[in-house]
């Protein structure tokens, strides 16, 4: 008479032990495959080198992921221009993104070969202002950011890309890569509204002062365009839509690429923040759940942080 009652209890303990085993099983794979055990999402800015003010921009991106609740922040700083970088060798691997705020001299061989592992096997990557004017002997940095300036790129470095008034245009012809006109005031015209990204976002929103980069040249493989901005002749510009959110994938890796963010003024920008953490957590994790702000930008209207 008891041995059903005791079979029947043996079946549920063992069964709450397989269900305990899997939920252990199952959150380790997500720690492994996205953020970590807290769900937070594991950050580390590279900077040490740039022809910007890294020290005051680095820490206005530190706050402004740190302001969501949702990451933890390391910051790795190289040794400065011309300097030995033997001794540099930033562990990637206990994070879920890497932000870089870094425009000067070449890694180290095994620190390329360490952050190009690091994405193609599913590490996110988030690419600010000028670090797409680094590296332009680097192949597959130059895979992984799609178009980049400067650094003596030509069309031998990739296409232009651009949007007209009708089309996305993929623009062979040969000349530099990589300009821009006077600073100002411009308007970001969202062209995907429905990735994570950008989904909710104004279609149209003023950004605060920048330079607008604009004819940027590289593989663009695998890139979309999220947004673009229309570089204004009257400012110097190209009269062409030009990428200003971008995302790639590379191996297993995503990566969100933005030319904002030229000065503190450009980065203190409600937008540009907004930009930023949604763009670092997709890239971390695939998903976005940071809200856009009520005092986001309206399309005639900045809005800057304290
Ligand atoms: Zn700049």
């Amino acid at each position: 008479m008891n041995i059903p009652m005791q079979n029947s209890r043996y079946r549920s303990v063992s069964s709450f032990f397989r269900f305990l085993f899997t939920a252990c099983l199952l959150m380790s794979v997500h720690g492994l495959a996205s953020a970590g055990d807290s769900g937070t999402v594991r950050a580390m800015v590279i900077d040490g080198q740039n022809n910007h003010q890294w020290r005051v921009t680095t820490p206005i991106m530190v706050k402004a992921l740190m302001s969501t609740g949702k990451f933890s922040v390391d910051v790795t700083t190289s040794p400065g221009k011309g300097e030995d970088m033997s001794g540099w060798n930033p562990d990637f691997s206990g994070y879920d993104v890497i932000i870089s705020n870094y425009n000067g001299d070449l890694w180290p061989e095994s620190v390329r070969q360490h952050f190009t592992q690091f994405v193609s096997d599913g590490g996110g990557l988030v690419i600010v202002h000028a670090a797409n004017n680094s590296f332009r002997e680097w192949g597959e940095y130059n895979r992984m950011i799609g178009l980049g300036g400067w650094g003596g790129r030509t069309e031998e470095d990739g296409p232009y890309v651009y949007f007209t008034d009708c089309c996305l245009v993929r623009d062979g012809t040969p000349g530099r890569g990589g300009s821009h006109g006077r600073q100002h005031e411009f308007q970001i015209q969202i062209r995907d509204a429905r990735h994570p990204i950008t989904r909710g976002m104004p279609l149209m929103w003023l950004h605060t002062r920048d330079e607008l980069y604009d004819r940027l040249r590289g593989p663009a493989e695998n890139m979309d365009i999220l947004a673009t901005a229309w570089s204004d002749p009257t400012t110097g510009g190209t009269g062409r839509h030009e990428p200003i959110m971008m995302t790639l994938n590379y191996g297993k890796g995503r990566i969100f690429h933005t030319p904002m963010g030229h000065a503190d003024y450009s980065m203190r920008c409600v937008g540009f923040v907004t930009v930023l953490q949604r763009g670092a957590e997709w890239a971390a994790t695939g998903n976005v759940s940071i809200d856009i702000p009520d005092n986001f930008p309206t399309s005639l209207e900045t809005k800057s942080i304290e």
